[in-house]
């Protein structure tokens, strides 16, 4: 499988909506869109969004202006997200009235009970907000900023500084890291009982995606990493990371936990891993993310039971 179908198969990666990068620079016509019966809002407050419930599924609620109107007062001008199927998606912080307020949720606790499309809209608006919100003033000069491009960038509004800001992405690696037929788990203090996942962190400035792996590796469990593969990419909208997946190659097994990040860090084989699921002393990462997808592949390389199954079978991971 290449690349770019991997990086689809995770979650708010899927959106296929056109974002029509024409339309958001034209000030007039985003403005005819925003109030054409084709637009459809999508209402963030704070860090939530607002959700539908159908039929025991969750569903990105996607309102039209009138509607908009008459629930909530924005905070700001929408943010054009672009067209799909004849509907212009546009993103808006609310302030909301006391009783909507249980209507919105935590996007990362409902994406799995969301459609892929609605997740990564979700995603993207939640995203694109966020930058917004804790960009409201120059970071160069500390004077306010104001939108635009259809909120995609946000401009100084000193007149001897007017530096614009683009929406910040972080880059961060994750990695499942081999040696023979096991695999590298870590733990943090913090996580629910049993909670593993595969090792991950931030890149720093001056470094390659490869590098960081090298690095937050060794840094994380003393293990050396001698071969890296790039796997895939997921948009992690909380609040704005882009996590690069690789799978990597150990030199040896011996661990070592260098910088106390984690407090354990493990090797399993495959069957280990699936004996421990069982006695519920694994609990794998939430299946929305990267992580429990690259355990997943390597899991269904050689088990003749796929990982989701396994985990679906196994209640102590629901
Ligand atoms: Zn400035």
């Amino acid at each position: 499988m290449n690349h770019l179908s991997q990086s689809q198969l995770n979650l708010f990666s899927s959106a296929t909506i056109d974002r029509m990068a024409r339309t958001v620079g034209d000030v007039d016509e985003l403005d005819v869109l925003a109030n054409s019966d084709h637009a459809r809002f999508l209402p963030v407050y704070d860090t939530k969004v607002l959700v539908a419930n159908k039929t025991g599924r969750l569903a990105a609620a996607a309102m039209e202006q009138a509607e908009l109107s008459s629930r909530f007062s924005c905070v700001n001008p929408p943010v054009y997200l672009g067209c799909k199927n004849d509907l212009h998606y546009f993103a808006v912080e609310v302030i909301s009235a006391e009783k909507d307020v249980k209507q919105f949720a935590d996007l990362r606790q409902s994406a799995a009970l969301l459609n892929d499309n609605d997740a990564a809209l979700l995603g993207y608006a939640l995203a694109i907000l966020t930058w917004q919100r804790n960009h409201q003033h120059c970071g160069a000069c500390g004077a306010p900023t104001i939108t635009r491009q259809g909120g995609h960038v946000l401009q100084c509004t000193a007149p001897t500084c007017a530096r614009e800001h683009y929406p910040r992405t972080d880059p961060a690696i994750i990695v499942l890291v081999e040696h023979g037929d096991r695999a590298l788990f870590g733990r943090k203090a913090e996580w629910p009982i049993h909670r593993y996942s595969t090792i991950a962190g931030f890149v720093e400035p001056g470094e390659s995606a490869e590098q960081a792996v090298v690095r937050e590796v060794a840094e994380e469990t003393g293990v050396e990493v001698i071969e890296s593969c790039y796997h895939s990419s997921q948009p992690w909208p909380f609040p704005g990371s882009l996590m690069l997946g690789y799978t990597a190659c150990a030199g040896h097994s011996q661990i070592r936990l260098n910088d106390q990040e984690l407090e354990e860090a493990r090797w399993l084989s495959r069957q280990e891993l699936a004996d421990l699921m069982v006695c519920g002393e694994f609990l794998p990462p939430p299946p929305i993310s990267i992580s429990f997808r690259l355990i997943e592949d390597w899991f269904n390389r050689q088990h003749n039971i796929p990982f989701r199954v396994w985990c679906e079978n196994n209640s102590a991971n629901r």
